[in-house]
């Protein structure tokens, strides 16, 4: 963890939400099927995954699969007494040690939103390439200024810069994704094929995005891609459409809410908490537990 003051006050707070019984209120509405916790991650080290993994383990709750959650939902079963869903997001190379090591040795299920583009041409995720750009002064657009200018524009930019940046990858490789899609507690979703702000995209587009990473993972691991998660969390109503059409069964946002019965009516916007890589571990807790953000959510 970075020992910035921001990082240090949310320190202290976590430690009071957590001293409080703060935490003990929401393990109790989750023990009582109230609510089912869903958290992502993006690139975790290995003790940070691991450490999260053994907090819900320790405090009693069942990591269950999407496959296990679409059941649930599909079926209109009760949510399951004190249950988490873990899900991954990009498929970056060092999830293959960090993650599916860990759920391979603690015998939990993990689905890892995969985008294909850099898998297969084993180019950086654009924000690296423009972040790398920005740092050298060799653009004037932050990776934040460009989610929110035309796909068009976004990739004219990409393209000019790209011949001044080293390009480092970092995706995993396809024999990878092949490998760990093996593994009996990996599922492996679509996270279209380049990452675009798909509401940035045209309908050609973001139906492209979203067809073609599903048939490329397909080809890849043999096996039925159902599950999405939406890109930096951008959707509209044209993107579920086209899930639907297309034979996904659930996706995932990042709008930081509990899974409650009423999210059971919404199977294409499933909420998910974030776990941050450079955070305490303390306030990881209360982020992954939803108290974080119960509390901005209720301003
Ligand atoms: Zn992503």
């Amino acid at each position: 963890m970075e020992l910035s003051i921001r990082n240090i006050a949310a320190w202290l707070m976590s430690n009071f939400y957590i001293i409080t019984g703060k935490i003990n209120n929401v393990k109790k509405s989750a023990k009582n099927g109230e609510i089912l916790f869903s958290v992502y991650f993006h690139n975790p080290s290995k003790k940070l995954f691991e450490g999260c993994v053994k907090w819900f383990l320790k405090n009693g709750f069942s990591i269950i699969s999407t496959e296990e959650l679409n059941s649930i939902i599909r079926n209109n079963k009760p949510i399951p007494a004190s249950s988490v869903v873990f899900t991954v997001d990009d498929g970056w190379k060092e999830n293959k040690e960090n993650i599916v090591a860990v759920a391979d040795c603690y015998k939990i299920p993990v689905t890892i939103f995969v985008t294909t583009s850099p898998v297969e041409t084993g180019e950086s995720y654009w924000w690296s390439y423009i972040q790398k750009a920005f740092d050298k002064k060799l653009t004037n657009h932050s990776v934040g200024a460009l989610k929110l200018v035309p796909n068009e524009q976004r990739m004219q930019e990409l393209e000019r810069i790209k011949p001044n940046v080293p390009n480092d990858r970092d995706a995993l490789t396809i024999e990878e994704v092949k490998t760990i899609s093996q593994s009996p507690y990996i599922s492996i979703g679509s996270h279209t094929v380049t990452h675009p702000i798909l509401t940035m995209c045209n309908d050609e587009k973001s139906q492209h995005e979203i067809v073609e990473s599903k048939k490329t993972l397909e080809n890849w691991t043999n096996k039925p891609v159902q599950f999405f998660a939406f890109p930096n969390g951008n959707y509209t109503q044209r993107e579920i459409n086209v899930l639907k059409s297309n034979g996904f069964q659930m996706a995932f946002t990042t709008k930081p809410e509990y899974v409650t019965l009423n999210s059971f009516k919404s199977p294409f916007e499933i909420p998910r908490f974030d776990v941050l890589e450079d955070v305490s571990f303390a306030e990881n807790i209360i982020r992954m537990t939803g108290v974080w953000f119960e509390k901005r959510n209720n301003k």
